[in-house]
């Protein structure tokens, strides 16, 4: 349940509320707005408990949260969150580019690609180091040698790096190399993986899975918030549904959905969202209309070379055109906005 604070309620009042909420075995989080604060509370809710809270100096109503996530809804949280990552912020309105290769192959060609598109204006940096394949005879990834060559290659372009984590056993020694740990689509729903990201403190990109429902997709999110870490971003990369032509059917309306039920951010993928490098750009305009914080796209010097996901990666040249476009699409959604 939240309760909601009266305008002009004061703070030995909220910390009655508080102080009660914990006594009866509640976790409490408070979201001090400008007008007024709400304080979260997670635990057993009776009709009882919310009569009791009702009748508190200061309260001017208890309201039950219907849904099934708390620490993600925005009704517990009105305020949107921010994830620091590097020198960024993911979540101020600021557009994040995340571009590189599907999985690092070689340490020349991942510092080449990184500086092409650190060049080209990506503001953070992706690589997989191990990579989640549907054969277990494909490429699974450099590992701890992938894991070294995005550790150098922030240190050489100054840009924060992006990768998958797999393994529950693996989320720390991951963190200690890259600012912001994966979680893939085929492990949204790995609850082990989700509770050790919930014990660290660096941001996690939080994959939907191919299947998930917006709820069952704000639940894992759930997962990591209510297991200590808070950083979470979300991360729109398509859905499997009927039609075949594009890999995944990327779900745009989900941009809107996540921002309306919850305060966390999103960045969408249209490079996992459509199969297709042709589509990538098309699809990236139309995520930041949407509203997405961000987007990432896969970018290999030679796509039809690449150990993985070739088809769907730009070319650094590609990358940088849709950069250029995705900035004047940034300044046309201003220029609406300031009318
Ligand atoms: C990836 O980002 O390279 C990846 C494997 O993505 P997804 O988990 O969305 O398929
Ligand atoms: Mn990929």
């Amino acid at each position: 349940m939240i309760i909601v604070m009266e305008a002009h309620a004061g703070l030995e009042q909220i910390q009655q509320v508080s102080s009660k909420l914990e006594e009866k075995g509640f976790r409490v989080h408070l979201s001090q707005g400008v007008e007024r604060t709400i304080i979260g509370a997670i635990g057993q809710r009776t009709a009882a408990t919310m009569v009791l809270f009702e009748t508190l100096p200061g309260v001017e109503k208890v309201v039950p949260i219907a849904q099934p996530f708390k620490m993600a809804s925005r009704q517990f949280k009105p305020e949107s969150s921010l994830i620091k990552v590097g020198e960024q912020i993911v979540g101020d309105g600021q557009v994040q580019i995340i571009a590189g290769p599907c999985a690092v192959e070689g340490r020349s060609l991942f510092m080449e690609v990184a500086q092409a598109v650190k060049e080209a204006g990506a503001t953070m940096l992706r690589g997989g180091a191990f990579k989640p394949r549907t054969s277990p005879y494909s490429f699974q990834g450099l590992e701890k040698e992938g894991l070294e060559i995005l550790a150098e290659a922030r240190q050489i372009t100054g840009l924060p790096v992006v990768t998958e984590v797999v393994d529950p056993r693996l989320v720390e020694e991951v963190a200690d190399y890259v600012d912001v740990l994966q979680v893939g689509a085929r492990n949204m729903q790995n609850f082990f993986l989700l509770r050790e990201l919930g014990k660290i403190q660096k941001p996690v990109l939080l994959k939907r899975g191919p299947s998930a429902t917006i709820e069952e997709w704000i639940m894992a999110a759930e997962y990591i918030i209510s297991s200590g870490n808070h950083q979470v971003i979300m991360c729109e990369r398509g859905i499997r549904s009927f039609e075949n032509y594009t890999r995944n059917t990327l779900d745009l309306s989900a941009v809107p959905v996540i921002k309306q039920l919850t305060h966390l951010p999103i960045i969408v993928d249209p490079s996992h969202g459509t199969g297709k490098w042709k589509l990538v750009e098309p699809m990236a305009l139309a995520a930041i209309g949407a509203g997405a914080d961000g987007i990432m796209v896969e970018v290999h010097q030679n796509p039809s070379e690449a150990l993985s996901d070739g088809p769907q990666s730009l070319t650094p040249e590609n990358f940088a055109r849709l950069v250029i476009r995705v900035k004047k699409m940034i300044n046309a959604l201003q220029a609406t906005a300031e009318e």
